[in-house]
């Protein structure tokens, strides 16, 4: 039988510019990207079945007792999750499935599927990530500080990931390079060196995040 396809999953915190790099990802390589449903309003320039599936709370909840969520989370007030028809169709035709969801859906995902790829991609500092978050100009005050106290917890898990691309300012196309390396290796049953994240680059990783 031939191998289904990767599960390549990306998280980052608000901010880190993960968008602009998986849009960048899709120029490398043919891949194909799990559009989540949301309980979240749009924001200008998304549409729907593109961008997410924008549904109401009650069809989310439908979702989740119909089983036909892979994973979910609630986060800052809304529902995001995974649906595993599309994900596990795109699986069986081989292809590899990009995933941008949060750690804990993540982490929630490394449990059903122990072969996904795991990639964080965070700017190099966190006063970087707040500066891009708001020139974003996109969120309220309180989303934007909702969302930077939950990048604070969320830089904390990237041990459990395995790699760690940062996404230096203005280097978009650098880190989708390095994302496509990453999965290209794995792929081969290699593993890309510079990026694997262990306890001990973490914690040299977080000492310069916090006081840079
Ligand atoms: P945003 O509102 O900025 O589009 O997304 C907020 C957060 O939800 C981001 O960290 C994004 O990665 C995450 N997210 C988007 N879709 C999903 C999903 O299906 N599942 C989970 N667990 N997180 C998601």
């Amino acid at each position: 039988m031939n191998k289904p396809g990767k599960l390549v999953v990306i998280s980052g915190p608000a901010g880190s510019g993960k968008g602009t790099v998986i849009k960048e990802l899709f120029d490398l390589n043919e891949y194909k990207y799990s559009v989540s449903a949301t309980t979240r309003l749009p924001r200008p320039g998304e549409t729907d079945g593109l961008d997410y599936y924008f549904i109401s709370k009650e069809e989310f909840l439908n979702k989740i007792s119909n089983g036909e969520m892979l994973e979910y989370v609630e986060y800052p007030g809304n529902y995001y999750g995974t649906l595993r028809k599309p994900v596990e169709e795109m699986l069986k035709k081989q292809y590899n499935v990009i995933l941008e969801i949060e750690v804990e859906g993540a982490l929630n995902i490394k449990e059903k599927f122990p072969e996904a790829i795991m990639i964080f991609i965070t700017p190099p500092t966190y006063s970087e990530l707040e500066k891009r978050l708001r020139n974003r100009g996109t969120e309220t005050e309180e989303s934007i500080s909702k969302r930077l106290e939950r990048a604070k917890k969320e830089i904390y898990c990237i041990e459990q990931y395995d790699y760690l691309v940062i996404n230096e300012t203005d280097l978009q196309k650098q880190a989708a390079f390095n994302i496509n390396f990453i999965v290209e290796s794995e792929l081969k049953e290699q593993k890309s060196g510079e990026n694997i994240i262990n306890q001990e680059k973490a914690e040299r990783f977080l000492q310069n995040y916090f006081n840079n």
